[in-house]
């Protein structure tokens, strides 16, 4: 195999420590960084992704408040929940974890956060002010966790042809909307394709970043990537697998084995973009606190 692992584990251990640090200075000053995290129902995976985030909050110290709210929560009562977390001198982060039952308007929700505490950067505002380029809103986390991840690894950005398979408002917009920024860890010339585009294939093999996020297991095979290039796989599809114990493991959206013989570095799937993830969701929520005492 000669591309390079990006090891996403170890660069998301590094971000955490740094947060952990940050939040015990904080601590020393009287203040601890809080997050809360909500979730309304029970879907399965909302549950793993919420209980990791918490975990993940009371590791870096932080005060943490896990809100699990029963499936047939209205729409106002949830508004009032982020009301009275929006106006909780201990929280500095919110999140609600989508998907949300269908008598819920996400937008509605994600337009309620303040937006000095929408630490997963949905808010149009912090939408806006990351498409401007100005740095003081938050920037959504998978995204953030990816640039990071190039930078870590040594990848220089700016001149390079940076191709982004998806277009969805958590990944492929404000991914593409990050590269494109004029600073040094972006300035790339960037192409998004989405399920519309013909020959996908034409596009992916002219990238030297490749960032997959279409959400379809292994559609990124070794004759779409140029020799060469840095792949990045966002996807996390759960595929069956008889050989293992639960019947099912995680497949990326790149056909692994093949395209790590061509590409120069590579994200694994697990252990790549998924913890990066996390790791800036406390990045976003210390900074968030921080920004309070400025
Ligand atoms: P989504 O379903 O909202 O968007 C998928 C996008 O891919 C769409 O814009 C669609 O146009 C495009 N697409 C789908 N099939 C395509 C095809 N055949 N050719 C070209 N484009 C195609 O998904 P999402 O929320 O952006 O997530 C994408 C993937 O990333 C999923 O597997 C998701 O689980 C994963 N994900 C992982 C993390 C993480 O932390 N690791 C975070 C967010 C999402």
């Amino acid at each position: 195999m000669p591309a390079e692992l990006i090891d996403g584990r170890a660069i998301a251990k590094k971000i955490r420590a740094d947060v952990a640090e940050r939040a015990k200075k904080l601590a020393q000053g009287g203040l601890r960084p809080g997050l809360a995290v909500v979730m309304v129902g029970d879907n399965p995976a909302s549950a793993v992704y919420t209980a990791a985030k918490s975990k993940a909050a009371e590791e870096a110290g932080f005060y943490s408040l896990n809100l699990r709210l029963p499936a047939d929560t209205s729409e106002a009562d949830l508004l009032s929940r982020v009301d009275a977390l929006n106006s909780d001198p201990k929280i500095h982060g919110i999140l609600v974890q989508m998907p949300l039952p269908k008598q819920i308007d996400p937008d509605t929700v994600i337009r309620r956060i303040d937006p000095k505490k929408d630490v997963d950067g949905f808010h149009p505002v912090n939408v806006g002010k990351m498409l401007i380029g100005e740095r003081d809103g938050f920037i959504p986390c998978t995204p953030a966790g990816i640039q990071v991840l190039l930078k870590e690894s040594g990848v220089k950005t700016p001149g390079k042809d940076c191709v982004i398979i998806g277009r969805s408002n958590i990944v492929g917009k404000p991914m593409a909307a990050l590269m494109m920024q004029d600073n040094e860890n972006a300035n790339c010339t960037v192409t998004v394709c989405h399920r519309r585009t013909v020959d996908l294939k034409a596009h992916t093999r002219a990238a030297d970043i490749l960032i997959v996020a279409a959400g379809r297991p292994r559609i990124v095979t070794a004759d779409m990537v140029k020799p060469g290039a840095v792949v990045i796989d966002v996807g996390t599809n759960r595929v069956n697998d008889p050989s293992t114990k639960s019947g099912t493991r995680l497949q990326g959206d790149v056909d692994f084995e093949s395209v790590s013989e061509i590409a120069s570095k590579i994200t694994p799937v697990p252990g790549g973009v998924g913890p990066m993830t996390i790791a800036m969701l406390m990045a976003n929520t210390v900074r968030a606190a921080e920004m309070t005492v400025r």
